[in-house]
């Protein structure tokens, strides 16, 4: 695991702390910000959705889960 000079260290551990509570600790590997995914990959804030769901979400803002529940 490297960290990136754009995540600061209390930025990183609030999205692996959501992303471990989610049961997902990898997810703090994926990008931090739509920007740092460049348009086509998933990221994690390590925020809720509007619906609350804490997962990845793609370009569209969409989280993972509100994609598969088709919300
Ligand atoms: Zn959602």
């Amino acid at each position: 695991m490297t960290h990136r000079d754009f995540e600061s260290w209390d930025e990183y551990n609030r999205r692996l702390k959501a992303a471990t509570a989610a049961g997902h600790p990898e997810w703090v590997r994926l990008a931090a910000t739509i920007k740092e995914a460049e348009g086509d990959r998933p990221y994690f804030t390590g925020k809720e959705c509007k619906h609350g769901h804490v997962s990845p979400r793609y370009k569209s803002s969409k989280c993972m889960v509100c994609g598969l529940n088709g919300l």
